[in-house]
C-alpha cells in the first residue's frame, strides 16, 4: 500500500555505494557515509529503548552539529516525527510548541540551561564531547529494523518563524520532501560531488531542506557550521573547495561587507541560493564582486511548501532583477484576488501555490488550515505578480503593505531605492499610524559605520526615484534592526516600537 522507506534509506544507500565519501564536515571532523549510517542506527536503538516508536514526536532544541542530523534521521528511521525548535525562542514559547506538538522526548544542547529543565523527558547533548568523537550513538542496545512509511505520513513538524503571527506547526510528509529534493536536483543540478556551505540554523526550512538534505539525498558533502560567521564562511569555501551554499539576505550582507575578500580563493563556488526575505537588488549586483565564479540565485519559498518554490534562472539575474525567478518543475503558482479567482499577468494579488510539496495543513489547527487554502491552492499571505514570462515578483507580505492616503505602498520598492545610498547598511520601511494619511511611510535605517545620513539626503534621493506618496515622511536612525532567528526583519516589532511617535 504505497509504502516508501524513511529518510534513513538514502543514507544507507550511499553508505553502501560510497562508504568513505564525506557526508558532513564539521570543524576538524569529517563524518563519512558509513559512519553517518552507523550513527543513525545506534541512535535509533537509543530512541527505541526510550520508548520512541511510530508517530511519536521527538523535539530538538539544538544548534547545528552532526548530532542534529543524527537525531533527525534516527527519528525518521523509527517512523517517528522530528520537531526542530528555534533555539532562540524564550522558554514560554518553547513550552507552547512542545505542548502543542505533544513532544515525547526533547534533545537539548548542553549550553541551553533554561530549556534543559523544561521537559520531563530530556536528553542533554554534549557538544564538546561530539568533537572528540564520543557520540550520542555509543549505545550497545540491539539495533531495530527501519520502519517503512507511506508517502503521505509525516516525517517532521516545523513551526513557522513567527514573523507575522504566533508560530504554526506545519506538517511535512515524505511526499512533500521527496518532491522537493527532486525539484532541486532538476533546477540546480545538485550532484554527489557537490560540497555545500550550510551556515543557516538547521531548525529552519531554508538551511535544512534548501538544499541541505537534498544534497545528502544525492550523496554530496555538507559543510556544517555551528553558527554563522562571514569570514569563517569564506574560509570554509576556500579550504574545502565548496561548490555551493545557501544564505539568508542578512548573511549575504555580512559576507559582502568582509574586508579584502580577494584574500580568499573562492573560485570553486558556483552558486549561492538566497531567500527567506527580499534580497536588496544592489546586493545581487554586488555578489559577483566577491564571487567572480559564482552566481546568486534568489529563491522564494515558505515553510508550508518545504521551501524552494521558485529559483532565478542562470543568465536572467540582471534582465529580471527584482524577480525571484520562475516556479520549479513540480510547483504551480497563480496570483489570486481576495475571492481566490486567478488574476492575469502583471496584476498584483496574493501568491498561491499548488503541488506535491505543499503541506496538507497546520498541526492541531484545522481552522487555520481551512483559511489558508483556496481549494487546493495554498495562500502564501504574500502579495506579488507574475510577468508575461512567468517570473514571480514578490512585492510584500500582505501584512506589511502600507496604506497611505488610499494608496498602497510596497515597502520593498522603497527599500530598494534606499539601499542605493552608500551611507545605508540596512533599511526597513514600515507604515506608522498617521492622523492625516491613515498610515505614513517611515524609513528605519542603520547607517554604515562612520557614515552620516540626514532626512534631507534620504528625501532628495527618494524623490528622484519614487512617486511622491511613496517617499518616506520620516527617517529613524537605529543601531540594529530587530530580526527573528532566521535573520528576517521583524516589521511588526518595528511598528510596535515606533507607533507611539519616536
Ligand atoms: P510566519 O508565517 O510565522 O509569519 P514566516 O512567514 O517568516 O513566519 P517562513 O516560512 O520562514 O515563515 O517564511 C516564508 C516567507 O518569507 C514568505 O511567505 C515570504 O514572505 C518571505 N520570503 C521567502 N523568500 C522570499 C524571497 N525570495 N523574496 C521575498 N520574500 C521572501
Amino acid at each position: 500500500v504505497n509504502k516508501v522507506v524513511n529518510l534513513s534509506a538514502f543514507i544507507a544507500f550511499h553508505a553502501r555505494q560510497r562508504p568513505d565519501h564525506t557526508a558532513v564536515i564539521y570543524g576538524e571532523r569529517r563524518v563519512s557515509y558509513r559512519e553517518f549510517d552507523e550513527r543513525i542506527r545506534r541512535l535509533a536503538a537509543l530512541l527505541a529503548q526510550r520508548g520512541i516508536g511510530e508517530g511519536d514526536v521527538v523535539a530538538l532544541f539544538m544548534k547545528n552539529s552532526p548530532a542534529f542530523l543524527d537525531i533527525a534521521f534516527a527519528t525518521s528511521y523509527l517512523g517517528a516525527v522530528f520537531l526542530p525548535v528555534n533555539f532562540r525562542l524564550a522558554c514560554k514559547e518553547v513550552r507552547y510548541i512542545l505542548a502543542d506538538a505533544g513532544a515525547k522526548l526533547l534533545f537539548v544542547d548542553e549550553q541551553f540551561d533554561a530549556v534543559r529543565n523544561l521537559y520531563d523527558d530530556t536528553v542533554v547533548v554534549d557538544a564538546a564531547a561530539q568533537k572528540d568523537s564520543r557520540t550520542l550513538s555509543d549505545s550497545t542496545w540491539p539495533i531495530p529494523e527501519p520502519r517503512p512509511r507511506r508517502s503521505d505520513q509525516l516525517f517532521r513538524l516545523m513551526y513557522t518563524s513567527g514573523t507575522t503571527a504566533r508560530p504554526k506547526g506545519v506538517m511535512h510528509s515524505y511526499e512533500n520532501f521527496y518532491w522537493k529534493c527532486m525539484d532541486h536536483v532538476i533546477a540546480v543540478g545538485l550532484t554527489g560531488e557537490d560540497r555545500l556551505l550550510t551556515v543557516g540554523p538547521l531548525y529552519h526550512v531554508g538551511a535544512f531542506d534548501l538544499p541541505g538534505v537534498a544534497l545528502l539525498w544525492q550523496g554530496g558533502t555538507l559543510c556544517l557550521h555551528r553558527e554563522f560567521d562571514a569570514e569563517a564562511a569564506l574560509l570554509s569555501i576556500e579550504r574545502h573547495r565548496l561548490t555551493c551554499g545557501w544564505t539568508a539576505p542578512v548573511m549575504l550582507n555580512q559576507i559582502l561587507a568582509v574586508e579584502n575578500p580577494e584574500r580568499f580563493d573562492l573560485s570553486s563556488f558556483r552558486w549561492c541560493i538566497g531567500g527567506g526575505e527580499k534580497t536588496p537588488e544592489s546586493r545581487i549586483r554586488d555578489f559577483t564582486r566577491v564571487f567572480s565564479a559564482g552566481r546568486y540565485i534568489d529563491g522564494y519559498g515558505l515553510t508550508e511548501t518545504c521551501s524552494g518554490d521558485t529559483l532565478m534562472e542562470s543568465g536572467m539575474e540582471i534582465e529580471k532583477i527584482g524577480s525571484t525567478g520562475r516556479a520549479l518543475a513540480h510547483v504551480q503558482i497563480r496570483i489570486c484576488d481576495e475571492q481566490g479567482r486567478e488574476l492575469p499577468a502583471n496584476t498584483e494579488g496574493e501568491i498561491c501555490l499548488r503541488g506535491p510539496k505543499v503541506t496538507r495543513g497546520y498541526w492541531n489547527a484545522s481552522d487555520k488550515t481551512k483559511e489558508s487554502f483556496f481549494g487546493d491552492w495554498f495562500r502564501s499571505g504574500d502579495i506579488g505578480h507574475l510577468d508575461e514570462d512567468g517570473f514571480l515578483y514578490v512585492t510584500d507580505r500582505r501584512k506589511d503593505m502600507i496604506l497611505t492616503g488610499a494608496e498602497n505602498v510596497a515597502s520593498s520598492e522603497v527599500e530598494n531605492v534606499i539601499y542605493q545610498l552608500p551611507e545605508v547598511a540596512e533599511a526597513a520601511v514600515i507604515g506608522l499610524p498617521d492622523e492625516n494619511w491613515g498610515e505614513r511611510v517611515v524609513a528605519v535605517v542603520v547607517p554604515r559605520e562612520g557614515a552620516e545620513l540626514s532626512y534631507e539626503m534620504l528625501e532628495a534621493h527618494c524623490r528622484k526615484h519614487l512617486a511622491n506618496f511613496k517617499v518616506p515622511k520620516q527617517l529613524l536612525l537605529s543601531d540594529a534592526l530587530p530580526r527573528n532567528p532566521s535573520g528576517k526583519i521583524l516589521k511588526r516589532k518595528l511598528r510596535e516600537t515606533y507607533a507611539g511617535g519616536a
